[in-house]
């Protein structure tokens, strides 16, 4: 039985949380390669020349209804991406379509005050960047030093030139920011990312791991929510489709708070594989072929 090279607090938690015939597709849809997908980066190229780009190389790709800039390509064709002068000079940037999601949900506006509060390597950021181009003000939070590197170089190439790279534990920002907008990417398990076909992925992930990264998750959103001005929005996201970094994590930090849970409303998600959530209003995406298992979370601040 290959599920069982999945770890066993993994398949016990997801079997307690959304019973057995869910546990099943979920665990199906990570023993199966996850096609590839890249962004558009409007800051760089635009969707015309990213599609002669692969003609002409000879790839086959997908759209998708939900997002123009998103292409889907086949399983395993990040070499070939690579090898083009169009990734190169950062006309595409390889990025899961679930992570493609939050962006969206925020919406950021342009001459907005926007703070990405977990942001290396970048990927949400520079869509951020494209999204307004380049007209929003980002301040890109980012603890690990090395990997700040990695995100200065990515927005860099990507050309995403009005951001503020801070490297800074997003839990010990001064309280006198405020933000009109906020991403708060958690760190997280990455239980939604797990696949059969990757084991280090899996041996990286813990019972410990979803323990210690529930308590930074709340750490960091109740901070996050203190940060947004009266009316701002902000998006909480994880790649982990477990109740503890999720839900658990939104009710604990919106105690006190005087911000609400805002219902996420995108056209086009219909088809989205969805997984069932114990907050009304939040979306968690079921991993599948296509996507990476992921959470989401939007809320207001009154
Ligand atoms: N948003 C990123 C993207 O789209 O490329 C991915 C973010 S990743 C899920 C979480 C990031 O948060 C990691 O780079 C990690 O080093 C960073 N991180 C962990 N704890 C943090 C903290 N206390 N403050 C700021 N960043 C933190």
């Amino acid at each position: 039985m290959t599920e069982n090279m999945f770890p066993a607090f993994f398949r016990e938690s997801i079997n307690r949380q959304y019973g057995a015939e869910i546990s099943a597709q979920i665990l199906s849809g990570m023993q199966q390669p996850r096609c590839t997908s890249l962004r558009v980066n409007a800051l760089r190229a635009s969707i015309e020349s990213v599609t002669a780009a692969l003609e002409t190389a000879g790839l086959t790709f997908e759209k998708l209804p939900w997002y123009d800039s998103a292409f889907l390509l086949p399983a395993g064709s990040e070499t070939e991406l690579r090898s083009l002068p169009l990734y190169e000079s950062g006309g595409f940037y390889m990025q899961s379509l679930s992570a493609m999601l939050p962006p969206l949900v925020l919406a950021p506006q342009a001459g907005a005050d926007v703070l990405d509060m977990a942001a290396a390597p970048g990927g949400k950021t520079a869509q951020m960047a494209a999204m307004t181009a380049n007209k929003a003000n980002i301040t890109a939070v980012e603890v690990n030093a090395i990997r700040a590197e990695r995100l200065r170089h990515n927005l860099q190439k990507l050309g995403a030139s009005r951001v503020n790279v801070m490297v800074r534990d997003g839990r010990k920002l001064e309280d006198f920011f405020r933000f009109d907008q906020i991403l708060l990417d958690a760190p997280c398990s990455g239980s939604g990312t797990m696949l059969l076909s990757d084991p280090t992925g899996i041996r990286a992930f813990s019972e410990k791991l979803v323990r210690n990264s529930a308590a930074i998750q709340v750490q960091l959103l109740r901070k996050a929510l203190s940060l947004l001005k009266k009316g701002g929005t902000l998006v909480y996201s994880t790649c982990s489709i477990l109740e503890a970094e999720n839900e658990a994590v939104v009710r604990s930090a919106l105690k006190g708070s005087s911000a609400h849970l805002e219902p996420i409303n995108l056209s086009g998600l219909n088809d989205l594989p969805t997984l069932p959530v114990s907050l009304e209003g939040t979306l968690c995406v079921r991993p599948t072929k296509l996507y990476e298992g992921f959470f989401i979370a939007k809320f207001r601040n009154t």
